[in-house]
């Protein structure tokens, strides 16, 4: 098995991306630190089987996010997404 065998799309972790911000981001836009390049949080190569779980800037291969998990604790580095911008939810 090879490391691309192993990439999955940022679907991935909607649900867990759920339940550490309480809304779905897969459709919302990111940006990349390293590179700039915007996209889809659903469109992140994502990695689970890594020490945690990543995910990786399709166009440069930086990672954007990293997510470590323990029993009690979530450990969240988004050190390298500029910024992600979700919708709004209408009343
Ligand atoms: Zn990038």
């Amino acid at each position: 098995m090879t490391v691309e065998d192993m990439k999955l799309d940022g679907n991935a972790i909607g649900g867990l991306l759920i339940e550490i911000f309480g809304t779905d981001l897969t459709g919302s836009m990111g940006i990349c630190s390293s590179c700039g390049a915007q996209g889809p949080v659903a469109g992140l190569d994502v990695y689970i089987h890594a020490p945690g779980i990543v995910a990786r800037c399709r166009n440069c291969e930086a990672v954007m996010l990293k997510i470590v998990r323990s029993e009690t604790r979530t450990w969240l580095d988004l050190s390298g997404t500029r910024t992600i911008e979700t919708a709004v939810e209408g009343p």
